[in-house]
């Protein structure tokens, strides 16, 4: 049948879904694909749920991917944020940019493409968590479906993308030796190796790219050992920094030029690690994935790329390629397997995570017409 691309945007806006509370929309999105006329739905043990058209015994194409988690809703808004309102040639609500208006669009586009004939396969994949940590559901998706190309469905005004930054969130802990505050002299307080190593990598010298911009270092907080010390020399300071790095950036590539500055400045007694908080679906699956994000970029000949912009003509929009400035589950696809990934979306970038969060209806509407036309000349 055929399914329309705003009333199911508005059916996902109305179904709540914080990260690790994405069951109902889980339920929503396998009936839809159901419904539109996908051959096969699947759900993993993440919750993730993944839809296939085309001939069964052909490998996918093309998989499009988005995530089915919101952010929190904060401030006071307009319109309902679980609404769905239309207002203005806008539909409102959380997630309604970021992305669920990406997902609807891709099950409406894909199922449309089918129907018209695909003799490759084509997926779609409504995944979770990723608000939490980017690309670690997508991995379990990519091992099941093993596509040979991606699309990210995350805003971006329909214009292409094909890179992104990538993250690192760095934990230096210092450590020293706690006392009472009131004779510092027998202990060793981190907070002054702390200060120093703060100092020194602010001017730590980073790699840039033409195309992504400079790499970056952002120190984002600091929490003493106990927090608060209280008439405490604190046993340890963790400092949390945020690393954004560029395309081709590996571990060592971070952590090796941080030990030389702590070196320098004569700070030893350290930890330093790459975060790993405990994440639990809504299915009770928990893992610890490492909060490292690759960055990525798409090869100028890439097919996908081609099929893209070629997609993008013949819908009237522009095909000139850009970059995301956040992360993405692209961190996962192009940064960690090397598979060639593009992105487009409906919505716009800045509209993410805001206040009266919203998406214009001809975005959604221009969104499944260039998926159809992708999946058209991926599925040929
Ligand atoms: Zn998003």
């Amino acid at each position: 049948m055929t399914m329309d691309v705003v009333a199911l945007t508005q059916a996902m806006v109305r179904t709540p879904s914080l990260s690790g509370e994405e069951g109902g929309m889980a339920r929503l999105v396998a009936q839809a694909m159901r419904e539109a006329g996908f051959d096969e739905v699947t759900t993993d043990a993440n919750g993730s749920v993944v839809g296939y058209a085309g001939p069964a015994q052909a490998d996918v194409a093309l998989l499009f991917d988005g995530h089915m988690d919101v952010v929190p809703v904060t401030g006071h808004w307009r319109f309902d944020p679980y609404g769905g309102v239309i207002h203005g040639g806008r539909l409102y609500g959380r997630g309604s940019a970021d992305m669920k208006g990406g997902i609807a669009a891709a099950i409406c586009g894909v199922a449309a493409a089918a129907r018209q004939g695909l003799r490759r396969r084509i997926a779609v994949s409504a995944s979770v968590l990723e608000e939490v940590i980017e690309g670690h559901a997508l991995a379990r998706v990519l091992d099941a479906v093993q596509p040979g190309a991606v699309v990210i469905c995350e805003p971006s005004g329909l214009r292409i993308k094909a890179g992104q930054k990538g993250r690192m969130e760095v934990l230096l802990t210092l450590h020293g030796k706690p006392a009472h505050a009131a004779t510092p002299q027998v202990g060793r307080n981190p907070l002054h190796a702390a200060a120093r190593a703060l100092l020194a990598l602010e001017s730590l010298p980073l790699p840039s790219d033409p195309v992504l911009g400079p790499a970056l270092l952002v120190p984002v907080d600091a929490v003493s050992q106990p927090y608060p010390s209280i008439s405490m020399v604190p046993g340890g300071v963790t400092l949390r920094f945020d690393r954004r790095t560029l395309a081709g950036e590996t571990e060592h590539d971070v952590l090796g030029p941080i030990r030389l500055c702590l070196e320098r400045v004569g700070v030893r007694d350290y930890t330093l690690e790459i975060s790993a908080d405990p994440v639990r679906a809504f299915t009770g699956e928990s893992a610890a994935p490492p909060r490292w994000l690759p960055a990525w970029r798409c090869p100028d000949d890439a097919p996908v790329l081609a099929a893209l912009r070629g997609a993008a003509r013949e819908c009237g929009r522009d095909d000139a390629v850009g970059c995301w400035p956040f992360c993405t589950n692209g961190s996962e696809s192009a940064g960690r397997r090397g598979i060639p990934t593009v992105g487009l979306g409906p919505g716009n970038e800045e509209d993410a995570h805001t206040i009266d969060e919203s998406v214009a209806v001809e975005q959604l509407v221009g969104a499944r017409d260039i998926y159809l036309a992708l999946a058209r000349r991926m599925g040929a």
